[in-house]
């Protein structure tokens, strides 16, 4: 995005585009966020599923560890006999945006040394939920006005900062500029026209 500040407001479709860029850069910060709120999700449901943390030593007993993921090839569902194998990599339609890269949890199986076929809930489940984890969701209307108003008062306090210097009344003939040290100006300040 290229500005070209000079003398003057900012022109309207100069603030929207600062805005636009403003809400892009939301948008990205947003992806990351969900991105890693997902995958910390995704490694828990792993480690509920198989009823220990990524990294300890997997016991066997006797009694199995049931659990809803099957092995594709085999049909076991004792987790005991699934072990962490890595990630694939997907993408995430979100309401900011596609999230491109997310890394999804891979499950082997010990008996067969076959995928298991995971279904993780935070994917499916609350599909819907990440499509609508837009700015209207997370952030109500908040954001949006906020930008608005900082938009407005900006482009005000731009505005008027650079039109303090470079007003010219339009009641007074041209050239005739606030602040000029002429005894006219003076004049047309004390006969009630504020700046
Ligand atoms: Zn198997």
């Amino acid at each position: 995005m290229t500005i070209h500040f000079r003398q003057g407001k900012l022109e309207a479709h100069e603030r929207q585009a600062i805005l636009e860029e403003v809400y892009q850069q939301a948008k990205g910060t947003a992806r990351a966020a969900v991105k890693a709120v997902v995958e910390a999700l995704l490694e828990a449901e792993v480690t509920a599923k198989l009823g220990r943390e990524k990294g300890a030593v997997r016991h066997i007993s006797g009694q199995p560890h049931v659990s809803d993921w099957v092995c594709g090839q085999c049909g076991c569902a004792d987790a005991q006999q699934f072990t962490r194998d890595g990630h694939y990599r997907r993408s995430l339609q979100t309401g900011w945006g596609s999230i491109e890269g997310l890394r999804v949890p891979l499950l082997e199986c010990q008996q067969c040394g076959h995928d298991v076929i995971c279904h993780f809930t935070i994917l499916e489940k609350y599909e819907r939920f990440w499509l609508d984890l837009d700015q209207d969701v997370v952030l109500g209307s908040g954001l949006c006005e906020s930008l608005r108003h900082l938009s407005e008062r900006w482009g005000e306090a731009v505005g008027s900062s650079i039109g303090l210097r470079t007003l010219v009344l339009p009641h007074q003939p041209d050239g005739a500029r606030v602040g000029a040290s002429s005894p006219d100006a003076h004049h047309a300040g004390a006969a009630g026209h504020p700046i």
